[in-house]
């Protein structure tokens, strides 16, 4: 290793960096993590996945409580308090036990973390908090940031992003959500089951972006029928802010007569962008797309030799579990080994009551590719789902007409987020939609909606 410090040095810590930290350092590579945050995890174990979940949770148990659903189990409960400080604290607790369970991790492996922000001075030399570090390999994962939009400033008190959505202090009366989003969605989410009211101002005409077309369109339905707002086709042309409150003025997005609705807060939720600003990427010689994304092969590498990059500040689905993914693949590559992401089967969960959950094709991108046969299930049939009154949702399998290989599945479901692992991991293995109806599922569970989906592939469903 003569003159290189490290091995490996991984900029950012979040899912995908202090992954590939640690794989690297289990692979006996000498590694180093620069993260300029006070704690590790990046933006999912911080401001992002691990605190918006806790919410979700604490939020769904005390709209329970208290809206008297649970009376028709004969569980009556009287005098539910809303104590957000609480909410806060132990959302707070999770996350410090998270992120103090990477910097354990990191001791474990043996893996450095330079506190600080790292930028490049040459393709294998990076400053960090006034030290040079020079690395055989640096491995970019930087992660991303909240897009602004344009003439909405963000104060984090009336005006926040989702960072500011995380830690509101009371419940706003009315919240009005920029952006019919996976974050708008689920913080849309706490705050009304908290008690306020919320309205989403969407641009294009539908929320979920990216999702199956038919799990947009009944998903609107069921948070319309939760009490959300939801305004397509819209456009923000502005925020005022005056005494604490705000004025969003909105109109059509195609034109037409301007409104404007009285908030008590704004989410701003339009989207996240790469964070390469201030890296220096122009001493490395990286360049840049036209997304502002780091370009890379598939095994992870940049076009400059010895630099990496993975997780949001490449293309593809910002998620977590992407990135994390990407990092073990990276550090595989990196020792030598061969490290690969699947970015055809990655699942995309939305966290909200019921769970949106999807992997692979839609139906109307696999129609666009060849002929597809569609099976599709409703948890009004599932057994489990009736008894436990659960039954919004449905499970839709997209098959190749031909070969009857999985294209796509698609799930709308209190237990979504979880049932999703089934088709990722068939689809993984090259599943058809008989071999999914040939397992066997244990009764009486949500599963079964899948397996009778794929039944529905070939018209022979049970239950329905
Ligand atoms: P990040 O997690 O963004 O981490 C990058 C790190 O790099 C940051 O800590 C940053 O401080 C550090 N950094 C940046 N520049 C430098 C530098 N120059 N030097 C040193 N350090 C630097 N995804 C899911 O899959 N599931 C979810 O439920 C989910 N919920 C989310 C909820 C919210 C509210 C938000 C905002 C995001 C959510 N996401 C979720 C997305 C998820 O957080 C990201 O996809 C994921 O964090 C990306 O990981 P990453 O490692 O690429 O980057
Ligand atoms: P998003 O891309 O999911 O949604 C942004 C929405 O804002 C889109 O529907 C878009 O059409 C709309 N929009 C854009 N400009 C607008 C404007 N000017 N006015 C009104 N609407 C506008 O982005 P997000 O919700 O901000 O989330 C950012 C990223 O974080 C996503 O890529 C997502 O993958 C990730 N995330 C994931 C999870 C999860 O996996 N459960 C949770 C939160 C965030």
């Amino acid at each position: 290793m003569a003159d290189y410090d490290y091995d490996v040095l991984v900029i950012g810590a979040g899912p995908g960096g202090y992954v590939a930290a640690i794989r690297a350092a289990q692979l006996g590579l000498k590694t180093a993590c620069a993260e300029g945050r006070e704690t590790l995890g990046g933006t999912c174990l911080n401001v992002g996945c691990i605190p918006s979940k806790a919410l979700l949770h604490a939020s769904e148990l005390y709209e329970e409580a208290h809206s008297g659903a649970l009376a028709k189990f004969g569980v009556n409960i009287s005098g539910t308090r809303l104590d957000l400080g609480q909410m806060h604290a132990e959302k707070e607790k999770a996350v410090g036990e998270l992120t103090g369970g990477i910097a354990f991790l990191f001791k474990k492996n043996k893996v450095d973390w330079l506190k600080g922000y790292a930028s490049f001075t040459a393709a294998d030399t990076v400053t960090v908090d006034g030290r040079s570090v020079r690395a055989k390999n640096i491995i970019i994962a930087t992660g991303s940031s909240v897009t602004p939009l344009p003439g909405v400033a963000v104060d984090q008190k009336v005006v926040v992003d989702s960072t500011g959505a995380l830690a509101l202090s009371r419940v706003p009366g009315h919240l009005v959500v920029i952006g019919g989003g996976v974050i708008g969605l689920e913080l849309g989410s706490v705050w009304r089951r908290l008690g306020a009211k919320v309205t989403v101002v969407e641009y294009v005409d539908q929320i979920l972006p990216g999702f199956d077309d038919e799990v947009r369109k009944e998903s609107a339905k069921l948070f319309k029928k939760q009490g959300f707002e939801i305004r397509t086709a819209t456009r923000v042309t502005g925020v005022t802010v005056k005494g604490g409150k705000a004025t969003v003025s909105i109109e059509p997005a195609a034109g037409g007569a301007a409104e404007s609705l009285a908030a008590d807060a704004v989410l701003v939720a339009i989207g996240r962008r790469p964070n390469t600003n201030n890296l220096g990427l122009d001493k490395a010689g990286v360049a840049l797309n036209a997304r502002g994304q780091i370009e890379v092969d598939h095994r992870f590498a940049t076009g400059v030799s010895g630099i990496w990059a993975i997780g949001d500040v490449t293309p593809g689905p910002m998620l977590a579990h992407k990135a994390e993914d990407e990092g073990i693949a990276v550090a595989e590559n990196i020792a030598g080994l061969t490290g690969i992401v699947n970015h055809d089967v990655i699942p995309s969960v939305v966290y909200t009551h019921p769970e949106i959950a999807g992997v692979g094709l839609t139906e109307e991108q696999a129609k666009a590719r060849g002929e597809v046969k569609v099976g599709k299930f409703p948890f009004a049939g599932n057994s489990r789902a009736k008894t436990n009154r659960d039954t919004d949702g449905f499970v839709k399998i997209v098959a190749d007409a031909k070969s009857d290989r999985v294209l796509g599945v698609h799930i709308i479901s209190s237990l979504a987020g979880t049932m999703i692992a089934q088709a990722a991991q068939a689809m993984e293995f090259g599943a058809t939609s008989e071999d999914i109806a040939y397992t066997c599922h244990a009764h009486p569970t949500h599963s079964e909606a899948m397996k009778e989906a794929a039944m529905a592939v070939t018209g022979k469903p049970i239950h329905i």
